[in-house]
């Protein structure tokens, strides 16, 4: 009786339940017509009311005709064709732009993130959870990828005040709350999953095994990968900027002794390695001015690009805070009631005082 009770309210829940699915196409041919078979036959045997929303990122040869077919098929499949290619991170926020379910799952169109795990990511969204992003157990890449992978996101996770997942990609389900939030930040070189964990919210992993591409190659060259990953350290962090800063810092105050040293030697002549300062003369002077003023300089940059840091920071206009509940407050301020906790003090005028 129990358990049928608990199944007609998991059912009642379903039913209320919204979801988009945005997923980014570049040049998917091969891939789009058995990745969508298999996201339609996640949800078929259950009763989540759910959207498609693909992103044909400016694909060539087939992928937008197939794509034009499939949104075609059925009523809650959406196509959006960007006017060119703008990269996927471009193409997942233009989806999120589109997108009005209650959730949102971002997912990509080739068959490494199974669509099956969705609904587990459900499942923990229900249990209270805001974002849910997909943890990569297993990579099936090439052992170079591999690697650029796991040393990108150990840098990354070193560099950033914000703790970004390890090997977490873009694959997740975010509440609306969450998407609101990304879709009203302005900034322009994105990095999705960094700003997934900028939100805050209740977050977690759920790890699953990456397969492999079900056909075709992957979309992103290296020069893609490496812009990628500059954007993710640098729009998360000045610490490239503050690594500046102390090697100019320890440069400049090293100089001091080294000079000292240099003019002891210099007085004193004897040999190192060999040589002795009088052999060269002005070797002296042109040491402790270059070690000097390398110091100085780098000192310097070091410093402007402590307030370039702080401009771009600032310019990026990302919200300062996030305000995940609110309780107690009326619609308008006009109906806010101040007084005592067991109901409203009346205010009175100076007059009925007297
Ligand atoms: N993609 C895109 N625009 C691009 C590159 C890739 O929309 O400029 C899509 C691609 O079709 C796929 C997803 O983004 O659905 C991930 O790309 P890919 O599989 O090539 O990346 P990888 O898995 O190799 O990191
Ligand atoms: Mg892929």
């Amino acid at each position: 009786m129990i358990i049928l009770i608990e199944k007609l309210q998991e059912k009642m829940m379903n039913k209320n339940l919204l979801l988009s699915v945005v997923v980014p196409v570049y040049n998917e041919e091969e891939v789009i017509e058995e990745f969508n078979r298999r996201l339609v036959n996640t949800f078929t045997k259950t009763d989540i009311k759910y959207e498609v929303i693909y992103v044909n990122d400016g694909s060539n040869g087939r992928t937008g005709k197939i794509l034009r077919k499939i949104a075609d098929s059925a009523k809650n499949i959406r196509l959006i064709e960007l006017s060119r290619n703008f990269g996927h991170q471009i193409a997942v926020t233009a989806g999120l732009d589109y997108s009005s379910g209650e959730i949102v799952v971002v997912i990509d169109a080739d068959l490494q993130d199974p669509p099956e795990i969705i609904l587990q990511m459900i499942d923990l969204w229900r249990n209270g959870y805001k974002v849910v992003y997909g943890v990569r157990k297993k990579r099936k890449e090439n052992i170079f990828k591999r690697m650029a992978y796991f040393s990108f996101y150990r840098l990354l996770r070193s560099f950033s005040k914000i703790p970004i997942p390890l090997d977490s990609g873009d694959f997740s389900l975010m509440d609306r709350q969450v998407v609101n939030i990304l879709v009203t930040m302005p900034e322009r070189n994105r990095f999705v999953r960094g700003l997934r964990s900028w939100a805050g919210f209740k977050q977690i992993g759920i790890e699953y095994e990456r397969d492999e591409r079900f056909a075709g190659k992957s979309k992103y060259s290296l020069s893609k990968l490496f812009l990628l990953a500059s954007d993710g350290i640098i729009n998360f962090s000045i610490t490239p900027v503050n690594m500046i800063s102390n090697i100019g810092l320890f440069l400049f105050v090293s100089s001091i002794p080294a000079a000292i040293f240099l003019i002891i030697w210099r007085i004193s002549n004897f040999k190192i390695l060999g040589h002795m300062p009088s052999d060269v003369q002005g070797f002296t002077t042109l040491a402790v001015l270059l070690l000097f003023f390398s110091g100085v300089q780098l000192l310097s940059v070091g410093i402007i690009g402590q307030y370039i840091g702080r401009i771009y920071d600032e310019s990026k206009q990302r919200p300062k805070y996030i305000v995940e509940n609110e309780m107690g407050f009326p619609k308008s301020k006009n109906d806010l009631v101040f007084g005592k906790q067991s109901g409203t003090q009346e205010i009175k005028t100076p007059g009925e005082i007297l």
